[in-house]
């Protein structure tokens, strides 16, 4: 049993783009990997690596102790491990659910598992395909703690970053969409962000250039406004690096901006009323932190 825990066999099924790096990423220490995926055409990189390949997923759960799903969505993850037997094969197994999806989609399959008798995490991969294995590859885990300890060492293999983050099966995917968020945030902004620069003919090599330090600074603000918001403190104070008035006034010259140029401004309209209603309700000298209210 404890020789079972050091060296798990591993199933994967799905081998697209994530699931082919997690199943390489237990190849390379040297698992006894088992492959499935619906284009059987797609199993031969790993194969050629050593990974038994199943035709299909009844066969593929059968000799494993972890059964690692990544596929497109939640509901063709709930096909496949709905076929017939499935389930069965999967008793006192460790399932992982590694594809997308929201937190009541986690706490349905937990709860789909506890019925069956299946171990069961959601895992959530803050990284992409290249960086699985690797020390940049953070992976939050929520469910069965017991099942994680056991098998730890198995799935850090994924990335040393591997880590519980409650008993709660929907914690992983709720911290992925609230980290993601961020991501979008960032990326949206940077889309707007050169679409000026093109509209005022301004170099994009350069504007990197300036991006470069500018998003260093915008770490340290992103975590003030989190740590204000658990402090509540929301008011403007002597550590306030700028006003809500002053956040809104440059922010109008953006506005202005993309009129004038005729950039699209569904983002920025996006934004704009949390603004309006903080100033509007007495806030402009408070914090930025204080537009939290304003998207309850
Ligand atoms: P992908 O390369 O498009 O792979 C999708 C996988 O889903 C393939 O194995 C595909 O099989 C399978 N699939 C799609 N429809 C299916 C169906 N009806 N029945 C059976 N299998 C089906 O996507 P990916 O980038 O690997 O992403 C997979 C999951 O990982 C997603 O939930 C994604 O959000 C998550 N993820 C990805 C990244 C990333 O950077 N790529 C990062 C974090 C999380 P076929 O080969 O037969 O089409």
């Amino acid at each position: 049993m404890e020789e079972r825990s050091m060296n798990p066999n591993i199933t994967v099924l799905g081998t697209g783009r994530m699931g082919s790096a997690l199943a390489r990423a237990f190849l390379q220490q040297k698992y006894t990997t088992t492959v499935w995926n619906r284009t059987s055409g797609r199993l031969a990189p790993l194969v050629a690596l050593g990974a038994r390949s199943a035709p299909s997923v009844l066969s593929a759960v059968a000799g494993s102790d972890i059964v690692v799903v990544n596929v497109n969505d939640y509901a063709t993850g709930d096909t496949l491990l709905q076929q017939e037997g499935v389930a069965q094969a999967l008793r006192e197994k460790l399932l992982v659910q590694f594809t997308s999806g929201s937190p009541k989609q986690a706490r349905d399959t937990a709860a789909w598992a506890a019925k069956h008798g299946i171990r069961y995490l959601d895992g959530a991969i803050m990284a992409t395909p290249d960086l699985i294995g690797g020390p940049q590859s953070t992976i939050l885990y929520a469910g069965d703690s017991g099942a994680f300890d056991q098998y730890k060492s198995a799935l850090l293999t994924l990335g040393t970053n591997g880590v519980h983050v409650g008993a709660d099966p929907g914690l992983a995917s709720a911290l992925d969409s609230a980290l993601l968020m961020v991501m979008w945030g960032a990326l949206f902004g940077t889309l707007q962000g050169v679409a000026v620069c093109q509209a005022e003919k301004l170099d994009l090599s350069a504007y990197a250039n300036y991006l470069a330090p500018f998003l260093q600074a915008m770490n340290g603000w992103s975590l003030d406004v989190v740590k204000r918001i658990d402090e509540g403190r929301l008011s403007g104070d002597a550590e306030t690096v700028a006003t809500v008035d002053t956040h809104y006034g440059a922010f109008r010259c953006l506005m202005e901006l993309c009129k004038d140029r005729n950039i699209h401004r569904g983002l920025p309209e996006a934004m704009e009323p949390i603004f309006r209603a903080a100033v509007q309700a007495g806030r402009g000298q408070d914090d930025f932190a204080t537009l939290s209210r304003y998207l309850k």
